[in-house]
């Protein structure tokens, strides 16, 4: 009995916490981390009105924290922060901000400040991404990934570092992937703009770091309740047996990568930095990057 509860208790840790696969609010949620870890701070997450972001907008809440949630859909992130408001009692402010445009984030940045007068932890969020061979992706495609991804993260670091984490600190986390880290088939776009930022990590985390301003990446693998696993071919993935090839043999949730994001923000990480935190199940060492098939020349090759 002795050997069976220690095994249960082995498996609890690598066990999923409840998620919803929809964008609303968790139905149950046990703290496992101090449910005040971060009282009295603010962070400000841009794409915090869906998927991946609203997660880390509510368990950020669960633990003290005000957010400020910024996209361009202005009537998304306000939709959103009323459910988050309601499920934790924590005050929620959204915003309106392209992230390739950096007068539109220093108008927000201008407006969390007046409401909250600080903000502490930045999560780099937004992106946007699709399934696309390098031979039919276009110009203007490419660039578009770039100019959100990459750009944009680095806009909205400069317009935080200059308003308000260059005199008072601050942690900064970008949401990158691994898709550069085997070069995955149809995503040279996102992975190469995910690399970049991960290189941005580096580069702030050693100049702003005597500014004590910390500064990571997170790097998600396929996260269930996302417009990621839906429109990346997550379904498809989960219905082929595929994830049988992750060392964890599953697909993560949303609460997972918002836990991991939790203990970067918070000061449980406060001698870590310029890193990158892969959150994936160990995925990318083993998944498929199955180019033949994916790109479809399985058959013209075989000639
Ligand atoms: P998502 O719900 O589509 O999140 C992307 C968010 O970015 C949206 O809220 C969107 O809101 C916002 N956004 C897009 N363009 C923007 C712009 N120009 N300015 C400001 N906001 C913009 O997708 P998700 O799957 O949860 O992904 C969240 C993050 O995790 C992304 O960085 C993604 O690359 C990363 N990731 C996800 C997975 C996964 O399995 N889902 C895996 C690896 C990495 P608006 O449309 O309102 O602007």
């Amino acid at each position: 009995a002795g050997t069976r509860a220690a095994m249960a208790e082995a498996a609890a840790v690598s066990r999923p916490p409840p998620d919803v696969d929809t964008d609303d609010c968790l139905r149950e949620y046990r703290h496992l981390f101090s449910p005040d870890i971060l009282a009295g701070q603010v962070a400000f997450i841009t794409g915090g009105g869906s998927g991946i972001g609203f997660r880390i907008a509510e368990i950020f809440m669960r633990h003290g924290c005000r957010t400020v949630i910024a996209s361009r859909n202005l009537q998304r992130v306000s939709e959103a922060s009323k459910k988050l408001m309601a499920a934790t009692g924590q005050q929620c402010l959204p915003l309106s901000v392209d992230v390739r445009q950096p007068q539109t984030i220093v108008a927000a940045v201008d407006e969390a400040l007046k409401e909250f007068k600080r903000i502490d932890v930045l999560v780099n969020g937004a992106a946007g991404n699709f399934l696309c061979p390098a031979s039919a992706l276009s110009f203007n495609a490419f660039k578009t990934v770039i100019d959100i991804d990459t750009i944009g993260t680095f806009n909205t670091s400069k317009v935080l570092f200059e308003k308000y984490f260059r005199d008072h600190g601050g942690v900064i986390v970008n949401i990158t992937a691994t898709l550069s880290y085997r070069g995955q088939a149809l995503q040279v776009h996102a992975g190469t703009a995910k690399a970049a930022i991960d290189a941005m990590t580096r580069h702030l985390a050693v100049e702003w770091g005597p500014n004590n301003i910390r500064v990571n990446s997170l790097a998600p693998g396929p996260i269930t309740g996302t417009e990621g696993y839906r429109r990346l071919g997550g379904k498809f993935a989960e219905e082929a047996s595929q994830f049988d090839m992750i060392p964890l043999q599953r697909a993560g949730n949303k609460t997972e990568i918002a836990h991991s994001t939790l203990y970067l923000a918070s000061p449980l990480s406060s001698y870590v930095t310029g890193t990158t935190l892969v959150v994936d199940g160990g995925s990318w060492l083993t998944s498929a990057n199955n180019f033949p098939a994916l790109l479809g020349i399985a058959s013209s090759s075989a000639k």
